[in-house]
């Protein structure tokens, strides 16, 4: 196991993570701590001083954490110029008031299967914790629904309603399912359901829904598309302070990009390291031609999600610089500053 976080640091941090200045709330001696070493072994990460730990448990709860505290800025910024926009107001309570939620529970209530106590309790058991974790009080109504792609999904304002398919369990281990269901329970947390509704069913059953489309001028749907893609960042770091394991984030991702069907498990292990390597190299790419980044977003135009390879260095970003690491500081004196 410890072989294995060892060769995942190497693979992030080929060079070394960076160091920060961590206050241990026990004795309050600033410790000095690797960046990389404390997000990979939280749970071995002691104050030099008294020997406490510095983070939290995984099955401790963070309670009170509010959904602004861990909003990506890009999902702040796209919210809000998608909020300015003036139709929206008006496009917004008329898709409620002549669709809203309801086709998609009676839909999800005639062909899922509802998990609860007596139906698929691990699996809803899982979304309890996952709930405990994050502070969150009302545990949404639960879906498994028969699909080949990894996937899952959540609607409802009012009454929150997540939709995990079925390959998901093919495919990912326990840790990997409780980050998908931290990931969706952000997207609860954060109130991005109806939006999310609005860009999903432009993106894939709009037509269904008689002129909807048409209703949307282009700069609304591009900005409703773009925030959707950047929402997703915010609903990964979620699914990272559920999981507490950066490894099974980064599992997740690589197996949402390559899948691990039978297929796949019998020619190769997937390469964890030869993933974010890849990524990296389009991070450096990007960086170094603009043409790169012109198609980048040219290509990301029609999408609802953000690429696999952005969304994985995008959560790297968070642990290295951003508050991920405060958020779990063991009961912290006063409330982390606010750092995205
Ligand atoms: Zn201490
Ligand atoms: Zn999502």
């Amino acid at each position: 196991m410890k072989e294995k976080i060892e060769s995942l640091y190497d693979a992030i941090w080929p060079q070394g993570a960076p160091k920060r200045e961590m206050r241990c709330s026990h004795c309050g001696r600033i410790n000095r701590l690797d960046v990389g070493k404390a997000a990979l072994m939280m749970e071995q990460c002691r104050c030099g001083e008294c020997g406490d730990l510095m983070f939290r448990r995984k099955e401790e709860p963070l309670t009170g954490l509010r959904a602004n505290s861990y909003q990506h800025p890009l999902d702040r910024s796209s919210l809000s110029a998608l909020r300015s926009i003036p139709a929206v107001s008006q496009v917004l309570k008329r898709f409620m008031g002549e669709i809203g939620e309801k086709p998609l529970r009676y839909q999800v209530l005639a062909s899922s299967i509802q998990c609860g106590e007596d139906q698929f309790p691990e699996l809803y058991t899982q979304l309890q914790q996952a709930c405990t974790r994050l502070g969150i009080d009302q545990v949404p109504t639960l879906f498994l629904s028969q699909s080949p792609v990894i996937n899952a999904s959540t609607f409802g304002s009012e009454e929150p309603v997540i939709v995990v398919h079925s390959a998901l369990l093919d495919h990912l281990d326990d840790a990997g399912v409780s980050t998908v269901l931290g990931h969706e329970l952000g997207h609860v947390h954060s109130e991005h359901s109806t939006f999310k509704l609005l860009a999903t069913l432009l993106m894939h059953g709009g037509m269904r829904f008689g002129g909807w489309p048409q209703l949307l001028a282009t700069p609304l749907r591009m900005a409703l598309q773009k925030w959707s893609r950047c929402a997703e960042l915010t609903a990964d770091r979620a699914g990272l302070l559920a999981s507490r394991s950066l490894e099974a984030s980064i599992r997740v991702l690589v197996r949402m990009a390559g899948g691990y069907s039978e297929g796949v498990r019998r020619r190769t292990n997937m390469n964890i390291a030869a993933f974010i390597k890849q990524a990296r190299q389009l991070k450096t790419a990007e960086n170094d031609s603009w043409m790169d980044g012109f198609f980048a977003s040219i290509v990301t135009l029609n999408r609802s999600h953000p690429f696999t390879a952005w969304r994985l260095l995008m959560l790297i970003e968070w642990v290295e610089e951003g508050n991920f690491l405060d958020l779990l500081l063991v009961n912290p004196a006063m409330e982390p500053e606010k750092k995205d």
